[in-house]
Formats: structure tokens, C-alpha cells, sequence
């Protein structure tokens, strides 16, 4: 994600700026660069960007476009418009998931709010990127649009996925270990008759196929039931 940075093209209001810093930031995003902006620095893209000033801080102002993404491997330009004529087309999604195949800088490029990108600045990048929207308005506010990019990147990218449980896997002993207690208690309690040909043992076998990642201590709590059981009935 250190790879990755934002450019705004002549962006016209301070506080879409401030708000797509926030944007990125709150994603682990933090290389924004701006190029000609109308206004700025400005107050009211401090306001918009609460804590994220730092990235503000930190953003680099370019008179032009090619200025910006001069050291990137790979330039997406943003439009909520389809054109005639234009780089390959992806989508959000798939464009995330391409810049970081590359293991390089690589730069999104987003236009001004009324006007969008002139089409050099397209033709400067090499891919067009388009946020599925609806047909009859498909046109984002500009940090909003901010935002998808900047969230797609998050979870292309892994760190949105929920660490691993902290349990202990079971090991296939230790399942095997369950498999023969279910077997010894349906044995014990008349469940299931010696020599009924049942196809019991398979049936239980694919139920717990059916658990993913099953833990060590799940396999102990249902043994420890088994085994409680088993005493009480030896017990009568
Ligand atoms: N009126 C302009 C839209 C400007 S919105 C136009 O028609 O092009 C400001 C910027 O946000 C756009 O230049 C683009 O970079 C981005 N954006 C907004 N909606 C988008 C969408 N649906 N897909 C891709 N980028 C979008």
C-alpha cells in the first residue's frame, strides 16, 4: 500500500481535498499528490480531513499531471464517463487488484469535480478505471469516488480479512480420537447395534468434513461431553 498514490487534477474545492486525505488515510493510504489545485493550502480542507492533516501535510502540490506520475510504473485514470476512445477499461475492483500485482509505484488519477479529465491526461495513464454506478447518474463526488479506490485497495490488498482465531487447529488424530468415542458411546448407549451394517461412522465422518477448521479444543469439549455421558450411564 506504500506503492500507492492518489493524484487530483485541478481539484476546485479545498475541502474535497481534505476529505479524500481522510479517505485514503482511514484505508492505510497516504501518498496524495495534487496537481494545480484551485485552492490551496485552505482551511476547509483541514476541516474535511480531521485526522488525517498529517496526509495533507505530507501532499505534494505539481503543476501538471505528468509531473506526478513521472516515476510510476503504471498511471489509472478515474472517469465516471465511458469514452469512445480510451486505455483498457477496468473496474474498480480488478484495477485494485492489478496495481498491486505490480510491484511498483502506482499512481490513481482522479479529475476535477465539474469537468472530470481532459482526455491528455487520460491518454496519459494506461488504464481507464470506472466505479460501477447507476446508467442514469454515474457520477461520484470526487472524494467519494476517493473512497471505493481507496477501500477496494484495502481489501485487494488482504488487511481487511479478520486475523486467524487464535485457537489451536485439531489435528486429524485428535478428530480420529473423536470419531472412535461417538463410536464407543453409540456402542454403549444401544444407539447403534454391533453388527447393524448402519452407515452411521460415515454419516458423522461427513458432517465434520463439512466444519472447516475445526479447533482442537471444540474436539475436546465434545469428548469431554461423550466421556461424561459414558460415566453416567456405567454408573445406572
Ligand atoms: N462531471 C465529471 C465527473 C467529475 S466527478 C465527469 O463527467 O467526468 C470527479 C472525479 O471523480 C472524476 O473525474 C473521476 O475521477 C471520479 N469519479 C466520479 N465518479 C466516478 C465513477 N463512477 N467511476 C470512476 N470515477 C469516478
Amino acid at each position: 500500500m506504500e506503492r500507492i498514490r492518489f493524484v487530483l487534477c485541478r481539484p476546485s474545492h479545498p475541502g474535497n481535498i481534505g476529505a479524500a486525505a481522510r479517505a485514503m488515510k482511514a484505508m492505510g493510504l497516504a501518498d496524495l499528490r495534487l496537481v494545480a489545485p484551485e485552492r490551496y493550502p485552505a482551511h476547509e480542507a483541514y476541516w474535511m480531513a480531521t485526522g488525517a492533516a498529517d496526509v495533507l501535510d505530507r501532499a505534494r502540490v505539481h503543476a501538471a499531471l505528468r509531473e506526478a506520475i513521472a516515476d510510476c510504473a503504471a498511471a489509472f485514470a478515474l472517469s465516471a464517463r465511458p469514452r469512445e476512445w480510451s486505455p483498457q477499461v477496468l473496474d474498480a475492483r480488478a484495477a485494485a487488484v492489478r496495481a498491486l500485482a505490480l510491484d511498483a509505484p502506482v499512481a490513481f488519477v482522479f479529475g476535477a469535480e465539474a469537468a472530470g479529465l481532459t482526455n491528455e491526461e487520460l491518454f496519459a495513464c494506461q488504464y481507464l478505471v470506472h466505479i460501477p454506478a447507476s446508467p442514469e447518474f454515474s457520477s461520484l463526488n470526487l472524494a467519494q469516488a476517493v473512497q471505493v479506490v481507496a477501500y477496494e485497495l484495502l481489501v485487494a490488498s488482504g488487511a481487511g480479512v479478520p486475523p486467524a482465531r487464535a485457537g489451536k487447529l485439531a489435528t486429524i488424530a485428535d478428530i480420529e480420537g473423536l470419531y472412535a468415542h461417538l463410536e464407543q458411546a453409540a456402542l454403549a448407549s444401544g444407539f447403534l447395534a454391533p453388527e447393524s451394517g448402519s452407515r452411521l461412522r460415515e454419516r458423522w465422518r461427513r458432517l465434520f468434513s463439512r466444519v472447516p477448521a475445526l479447533e482442537r479444543e471444540e474436539v475436546n469439549i465434545l469428548r469431554g461431553l461423550l466421556k461424561a455421558l459414558l460415566a453416567k450411564q456405567s454408573g445406572e
